[in-house]
């Protein structure tokens, strides 16, 4: 496999990074990848440390708020197997934040080569971080001999958290870190964290398996919201997040039901990120509304799924040119509630496990494996993977 390192420096509104590439077969002719406009290319050197020409070809305008638009770089006449770039900048997008405190950055960063061609596919990618120990680097540990941090991503992203000067909370199952803006944030947090204490047991035994010694979960100081992600096995939130229940008291059902969804991401992963997303999402939102089901909360699992099918727009789950349906999150919660309706919660887990036991995460797998215990489910489950509107059937 082709290695990436990168070396990466945190100023406090920009990093810099050093990336060095090899690839496994000689270049001879050119390579191109692509990075955040927001950086600039300083140098881009070989194994002898001759700089190489390149130029900055077209830039590729993403046009969302979520990702960084890319600018796209080109060198010629390049030979050998080793290249460093040298880079610098900052980038805006979903979960990514330079402050004094913060580095937060993730592939929607733009924030290190890729999409590299030739070469492309998967990376073998580790990274030295050098904020020292002021900071604490999620997910990776400190090298007292380099003092750096050393992180090797579990996923096929390259996602940098490191924080200082944060407040944290820990209970049974995790601990949060967040950054408080009023007073309420305290008692949000508390909620955040403690929900672990019942999630966690609960899908290490509805999965029979744990995931995570300790669960992290992340509240980025950041007004802009993308909502919540898990990555690497660790829930980031932003500040707005933490809004639930503002205006009123502090609601505890809706934090439960966020973090017991990206937690039960741990389990529910793994199919790809197209139309088949429609299982990791499903999954993980059915993991926690079987836990808030179970645990006395029907009738708030009730107004969620009014406000899904409210908010429901006509489209397939198996979407005809095969993307992912831009409704992924509920489609699916609906077609599970049309099948727990019908039959009982205990069908709903056999599902949920079927997935996350399941070797190879497709839809049709997924069908077979099911047709063997519940066969008289499956006309439904096709029926509604191919129903342009599901909460009409509710
Ligand atoms: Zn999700």
């Amino acid at each position: 496999m082709n290695r990436m390192l990168l070396r990466l420096w945190k100023r406090s509104d920009a990093i810099e990074v050093e990336c060095r590439l090899d690839f496994r077969e000689p270049l001879s002719g050119s390579f191109t990848f692509q990075l955040a406009c927001g950086y600039q290319v300083d140098r881009i050197v070989d194994s002898d440390g001759r700089c190489l020409e390149f130029e900055s070809a077209e830039k590729r305008t993403i046009d969302s708020p979520y990702r960084a638009d890319r600018g796209c770089y080109v060198v010629k006449n390049a030979l050998g197997t080793q290249f460093s770039i040298f880079y610098s900048g900052a980038s805006r997008a979903q979960h990514t934040l330079f402050s004094d405190d913060v580095l937060a950055i993730n592939r929607a960063s733009g924030w290190y080569p890729c999409p590299i061609s030739p070469g492309g596919g998967v990376w073998d990618a580790e990274v030295f971080i050098y904020p020292g120990l002021d900071y604490v680097v999620l997910n990776a540990h400190f090298l007292p001999e380099e003092n750096a941090w050393y992180y090797r991503p579990q996923e096929d992203e390259l996602f940098i958290v490191a924080l200082k000067n944060y407040r944290c909370k820990r209970s049974q199952g995790g601990v949060i870190y967040y950054y408080p803006q009023d007073d309420t944030d305290d008692h949000i947090a508390a909620l955040c964290v403690n929900s672990l204490a019942g999630l966690l047991p609960y899908f290490e035994s509805l999965y029979g398996c744990n995931t995570v010694d300790e669960v992290s979960i992340v509240s980025l100081p950041t007004s802009f919201n993308a909502g919540a992600y898990n990555i690497d096995r660790t829930i980031i939130l932003n500040r707005l997040v933490f809004a639930y229940g503002k205006d009123t008291a502090v609601s505890e059902e809706p934090i439960t039901h966020l973090i017991g969804h990206e937690l039960a991401h741990n389990w529910c992963c793994g199919a790809a990120g197209n139309w088949e997303d429609w299982l990791n999402e499903t999954s993980a939102e059915w993991s926690a509304l079987a836990y808030l089901l179970e645990n006395g909360h029907t009738s708030y699992v009730h107004d969620v799924i009014l406000d899904y099918c409210r908010e429901e727009k006509p489209e397939p789950i198996r979407t005809r040119d095969g993307e992912r349906p831009s409704q992924v999150h509920l489609k699916g919660t609906l077609l599970f509630y049309h099948l727990y309706r019908m039959y009982d919660l205990a069908v709903i887990k056999y599902l949920l496990k079927a997935f996350v036991e399941l070797r190879e995460k497709n839809t049709d797998s997924w069908l077979r494996r099911i047709g063997k215990h519940y066969p008289q489910l499956i006309p439904e489950i096709i029926e509604g993977l191919h129903a342009e509107l599901l909460g009409g059937r509710l």
